[in-house]
């Protein structure tokens, strides 16, 4: 079991959302169980992802964003030599030039 935060932000303490805790007769704490997966990052309250249990839908998650991230086009601003990501806005964010896609 290895817990990571999904916003990767450093935490490393989580809560298991699903945890039964074990009590004596005073209620102090004697053991616990998981019920069922489920952990939050105790810094940033994010869901937490366990890397133990699920390695390979987080590697095919990763290159799914890396053939994203290619398939990107760039083009130069034509007025002030930007380099600008083609995306949904079509303006140079520099100095608001319409660009085209070659
Ligand atoms: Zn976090
Ligand atoms: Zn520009």
């Amino acid at each position: 079991m290895f817990l990571v935060c999904t916003r990767r932000c450093g935490g490393t303490l989580f809560r298991a959302l699903f945890a039964e805790v074990e009590v004596d007769a005073v209620g102090a704490y004697q053991d616990h169980r998981v019920a069922q997966p489920g952990y939050v990052c105790l810094n940033c309250g994010s869901p937490a992802l366990d890397l133990g249990e699920v390695p390979a839908a987080l590697e095919a998650d990763a290159r799914q964003e890396e053939a994203e991230t290619a398939v990107m086009a760039e083009v130069l601003c034509p007025v002030c030599e930007t380099r600008v990501q083609l995306d949904a806005n079509m303006e140079c964010p520099n100095c608001g030039s319409p660009l085209e896609v070659a």
